[in-house]
């Protein structure tokens, strides 16, 4: 099996039209399972005047009401406890408890079942099996083990394609590159933050140059970084190793993966989800390539807190080309974009923070770590950038050409602000590197009102 090209070559070729009627099967039953096992789904359902019995053609999917993070934050108020009336199972049936991980408001609890556990560790199958891991591996996953989902599927699911696991859980990352060492691990998985912070204590902690460790590929999730090509470009010359993106969450699930034809996006597995995406501004469900909207998705086959038309508020898009690995599953361009929430006006002009780190890394002398502020000068709003210099880089070297690149990548002026290399905060997951100081005014006015 270790040379077959497809974790699961049926589903992963199937041709679009028998791939549209398997996802409007299983959309069928997942609906059906949600209505006729949990008060929440019938009462979404039934105040929409639907029953699993009105959607007759895929078409009628969107009919569906969507679920939003705070409908599922508002039902942990009630039965049973902690989870609330989304659960379709009996309490003693769930097996794990997760949360959300989320910088902003109350955690959503989630549970899963030992059969939803499998789902999440096929569904990991699906992804590392495409990125090139097989059972030769010895996969080092350095994150700290516990109530957060981050890779603990992604541990699972290297287990079951017979790979070795090192779970380098509490270490620290000194010990956590020392181990990669003596034990010539050869691949890993952690957030594109993470894995850049590992490099840089190696290289100026340690004196060790991580491209002559033995990791040769690196599976980030939790992040964009992976998506953007000179945080990807910083990355892989650093560990001298192939990086890929992955993209999931904690009430979806892993449904999306970047194949090793690497071809600048991901594939959604189509076969395990159902993406929708839809117009930020009319409601619309977009069908064609290289329209940007925000993420709906049904995970098809997840029992004990069903995730149907959940809104992620991830900003994507659909690829025109199919992928020349052969998979039929499509792809969405450059990966997940933004997050609609992040995406902002400025002076009038729609900012992606991404468009920022893309400018930023791909800027020899300036270093890995930069913070963008928006706020207001009076009426008028300003964007502060912080960058770092790597040593022995001075500021004139590198000044024209970020200043040229933002206005660019981003027709935005900045007001930049120079920093010596290390001085800026360090973040050992996620990175908060993007902040807008207008949205905690009008926020913090709301919750007076
Ligand atoms: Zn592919």
């Amino acid at each position: 099996m270790s040379h077959q090209t497809f974790w699961n070559p049926v589903l992963e070729t199937m041709p679009r039209e028998q791939l549209r009627q398997l996802q409007f099967k299983k959309f069928k039953r997942i609906l059906n399972w949600a209505y006729s096992h949990s008060k929440f789904h019938k009462a979404l359902y039934s105040n929409a005047g639907l029953t699993p019995d009105d959607i007759r053609s895929f078409d009628d999917i969107k009919k569906i009401p969507k679920v939003e993070k705070s409908m599922m934050r508002d039902i942990q108020n009630k039965d049973p406890f902690p989870y609330g009336d989304a659960l379709c199972v009996p309490l003693e049936e769930v097996s794990v408890f997760r949360q959300t991980s989320g910088t902003t408001g109350q955690p959503v609890y989630q549970p899963d079942t030992w059969q939803d556990w499998e789902w999440w560790s096929e569904c990991w199958s699906f992804v590392l099996w495409a990125q090139g891991y097989r059972p030769k591996d010895r996969v080092f996953i350095p994150f700290g083990y516990n109530i957060f989902v981050a890779f603990w599927a992604g541990h699972y699911a290297a287990e079951k394609l017979g790979c070795e696991v090192v779970p380098g859980g509490v270490l620290d990352t000194q010990s956590r590159i020392l181990k990669i060492q003596e034990l010539n691990a050869t691949a890993m998985m952690a957030t594109p933050t993470y894995i850049l912070r590992m490099a840089d204590i190696a290289k100026n902690k340690m004196g060790i140059d991580p491209s002559t460790l033995s990791i040769n590929k690196i599976t980030c999730a939790g992040e964009p970084g992976a998506g953007i090509p000179s945080t990807k470009q910083r990355m892989e010359d650093a560990w001298g190793a192939k990086v890929f993106d992955h993209s999931g969450a904690t009430e979806i699930g892993a449904w999306s993966y970047e194949c090793s034809s690497q071809p600048c996006g991901m594939h959604v597995n189509e076969a395990m989800f159902l993406v929708e995406i839809e117009d930020l501004n009319t409601g619309e469900i977009i069908e064609e390539p290289g329209r940007k909207g925000k993420m709906i998705i049904t995970a098809l086959d997840r029992m004990a807190q069903p995730c149907v038309r959940f809104d992620s508020k991830d900003v994507i898009e659909w690829d025109s080309e199919p992928c020349r690995c052969g998979r039929t599953f499509r792809l969405i361009r450059g990966g997940v974009i933004g997050r609609a929430d992040d995406i902002t006006k400025v002076k009038g002009v729609l900012l992606s923070p991404a468009a920022i780190e893309e400018v930023v890394r791909s800027i020899n002398g300036l270093g890995d770590e930069f913070e963008t502020i928006v706020d207001k000068q009076g009426d008028v709003d300003r964007i502060k950038l912080k960058v770092e210099l790597k040593p022995e880089v001075t500021r004139l070297s590198v000044e024209d050409r970020l200043k040229d690149q933002l206005r660019l990548k981003t027709n935005l002026g900045y007001q930049i602000e120079y920093y010596d290399y290390g001085s800026l905060p360090r973040y050992e997951v996620k990175a908060k590197r993007f902040k807008d100081l207008r949205k905690k005014a009008i926020s913090e006015k709301e919750c007076r009102l």
